[in-house]
Formats: structure tokens, C-alpha cells, sequence
């Protein structure tokens, strides 16, 4: 089967394509240039793989050539970063760049059996006490409130909220009111770690989630005392996202479900005290790296999305967080990124 995975030069979906080679089916990537394209061609070296250039995503149309014959679609493109000034720039393309897949599909190619559409925990938090436990039934009925009151001076990660669940929203109601014959999931993860792959050019580029990992292991950037200890969110590693991508698409009695890829909540010491319960690390001076407050976290609360539906109904077992956090430094340091 030929999947088309939209925004394929992203963090994430370079995991869900290679997964997807390794599983048998074939890729189309959409990409924003062809440099992205080829850097993605040479990483997954497989005839099966293919890419095709979509410059914007929100323009009317922009995955009408990308659909055709196609079987399935992960939709991963989408902004994540907490640098917009207007809500817009988020929101755009984060809303019609759904919208406007599950368009052509419907127009072009309404035999596609399935969408999975990457969502987020963003989709699902509201602000609340602290020691909250979140389900895939629950929905973030704030962020969009709070942006269209407050537009720009809305605190930045609203506003990237606001984009995930309106898009995800968007694409629940489209099946809704269209009745379509293929089916949709979503794919709600929280803070991403875990290896690079994907094209990262400096280290002002790495994406936003493992930027925050990486900053957190530098001198500048390490978490001591109360900020050390405080609930971080919840994490999880890059791998079990994409499996749960291709399970989501891979498994018919998926259709229509919200599936939580989380592998627990964390503090920046959980983080820092993972790496070091490890001992020693072959390439890796795990002693010369931070290791913020010890004990700081001893009376956290956490907030938890619960992952049990991913783990009962698609079979993903999480990878720990120290296997986790090592392989993202360790890929960062085989960028070059010390
Ligand atoms: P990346 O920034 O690495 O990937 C984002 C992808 O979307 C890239 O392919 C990027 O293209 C593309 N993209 C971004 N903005 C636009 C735009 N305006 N027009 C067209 N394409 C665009 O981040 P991730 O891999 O982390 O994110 C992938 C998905 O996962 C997103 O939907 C994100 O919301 C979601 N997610 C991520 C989490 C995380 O912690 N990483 C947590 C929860 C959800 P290009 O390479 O050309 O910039």
C-alpha cells in the first residue's frame, strides 16, 4: 500500500516514514522544497520511498496532485514552535492544511481507507490542579477562547493550543458532516524527545521539543532547584510516536479513535536522574552532564495523560525515559550539537 505522509522533513515524520519502509508499504513524502526531499531520500535509501514538493500548505488545492493513488495518509504537517506574534500564523496552516488534506482526498481519491492526523496533548489539557489525569475523552475547550479574546497578546502557547485542537476539531467534523468513506484517527503525543533524524541544518533549527532537551543539557540552559523539580508536562519517545502512527493507520478497528502516545509525565530532574542511573554511556561523558537539584522533585505532582488505550488497543509498550533521553543525546551530539 502507498502512504502519503504530509510534512516529512519534520522531527516526527521522518520516524513515521522510515517505520512505515520498514513495515513494507511505500511512501510519498510531501515536502516544503526539493533539498528537503533529497535529504530524505538519501536518509531512507529505499526505492519505495518518494517525495513530492507542496510549498504551502494552506494554499486552496495543495494536496490535490499529492492524493492521487494513494491508500492511506498521515497528516504531520503543522507549525510547532512558541514564536508567533498573530495566532494566525499558527492557526493557519494548522487548520486549512487539515482541512484542505482531507479535501483533495475527498475530491481526488475518496478510496483512501484511512487518515491519521497528528494531534496533540494540546487538544486535550484544560488548566486545572495539578495531579490531573486526562483521557483521550477529554478536549481542550480553553485555548481557543483564550486566543480569540486576547489575540496577540495571548500567551504563545495558547496560541499553538488553539492551532492543534481547532485542527484537529476540523477534521472530526468533516467526517462528521461529509460522511466520507474512509475513516479518521488522531494521534495525540505530548512533548516529543528522542533520536534526530531529520534534516537539522544548525542548532538553532532543532525542533521545538527536542531543542528543549537539548537546552536543558547545556551549561546555559540546565534546570536546578525549584525549576529543576517542577511538573514539566508529560514526554515521550519519538519512536513510539511513529508506532503508534502506523498502528493508528495500520489497524481497521482504529477508525474513528483518539489514541494518547505518552510515556508519562516529567520534571527536568527525572530527566537529568534517568540518564545518570544509567551509569555508563559508550560515547556519552554522562558524568560530565548536568545533574540538577537531586531530591528537588520529591514532592511533585504531575499532571498524566494516560496512555493505557495505545498500549491496550494498538499494543505499544513506551520506552523508558533513560533509553530515551540517552538516544536523543546521542544524536545530537552526532549532528554535532554538544
Ligand atoms: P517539526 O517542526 O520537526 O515538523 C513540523 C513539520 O511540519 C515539518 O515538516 C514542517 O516543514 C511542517 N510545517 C511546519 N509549518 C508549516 C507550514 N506553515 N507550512 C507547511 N509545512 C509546515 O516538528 P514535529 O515533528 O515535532 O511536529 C510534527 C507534528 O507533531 C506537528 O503536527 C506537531 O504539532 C505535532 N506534535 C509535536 C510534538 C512535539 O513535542 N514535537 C508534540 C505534540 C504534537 P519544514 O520541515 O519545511 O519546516
Amino acid at each position: 500500500a502507498l502512504v502519503l505522509v504530509t510534512g516529512a522533513s519534520g522531527f516526527i515524520a521522518a520516524h513515521v516514514c522510515k517505520l512505515l519502509l520498514e513495515r513494507g508499504y511505500k511512501v510519498r513524502g510531501t515536502v516544503r522544497s526539493a533539498s528537503k526531499g533529497d535529504y530524505l531520500v538519501t536518509l531512507l535509501s529505499s526505492p519505495n520511498f518518494s517525495y513530492i514538493v507542496v510549498p504551502d500548505i494552506e494554499a486552496p488545492g495543495a494536496f490535490d496532485e499529492a492524493v492521487k493513488g494513494v491508500d492511506a495518509v498521515e497528516h504531520t504537517a503543522s507549525p510547532f514552535h512558541a514564536r508567533a506574534h498573530d495566532p494566525q500564523e499558527l492557526i493557519g496552516p494548522a487548520v486549512q492544511g487539515t482541512k484542505g488534506v482531507l479535501e483533495s482526498v475527498q475530491k481526488y481519491n475518496p478510496a483512501v481507507k484511512r487518515i491519521v492526523v497528528t494531534s496533540s496533548v494540546a487538544s486535550i489539557m484544560v488548566p486545572c490542579e495539578l495531579g490531573t489525569v486526562f483521557t483521550e475523552k477529554d478536549w481542550n475547550t480553553y485555548s481557543p477562547g483564550c486566543v480569540e479574546r486576547e489575540g496577540v497578546n495571548a500567551p504563545n502557547m495558547e496560541k499553538y493550543r488553539a492551532s492543534k485542537v481547532l485542527a484537529e476539531r476540523a477534521a472530526w467534523d468533516f467526517v462528521e458532516k461529509e460522511k466520507p468513506g474512509w475513516d479518521v484517527v488522531t494521534v495525540c503525543p505530548p512533548m516529543v524527545f528522542g533520536p534526530i533524524i531529520h534534516q537539522v541544518n544548525a542548532v538553532e533549527s532543532i525542533n521545538t521539543s527536542v531543542a528543549a532537551l537539548h537546552s536543558a543539557f547545556t551549561l546555559h540552559g540546565q534546570k536546578t532547584g525549584a525549576d529543576a523539580g517542577m511538573a514539566s508536562g508529560n514526554w515521550v519517545d519519538v519512536r513510539d510516536v511513529a508506532l503508534v502512527h502506523v498502528e493508528g493507520l495500520s489497524r481497521p478497528e482504529a477508525g474513528g479513535e483518539r489514541y494518547i502516545a505518552s510515556g508519562g509525565p516529567f520534571s527536568w530532574q527525572m530527566i537529568y536522574d534517568s540518564l545518570h542511573a544509567l551509569g555508563h554511556v559508550d560515547g556519552l561523558d554522562v558524568e560530565g552532564l548536568p545533574k540538577g537539584t537531586p531530591g528537588s522533585d520529591k514532592e511533585t505532582k504531575y499532571n498524566v495523560f494516560s496512555s493505557k488505550k495505545a498500549e491496550q488497543e494498538l499494543g505499544v509498550k513506551f520506552t523508558p525515559m533513560g533509553e530515551s533521553v540517552r538516544d536523543t543525546l546521542l544524536s545530537l551530539k552526532g549532528y554535532g550539537f554538544h
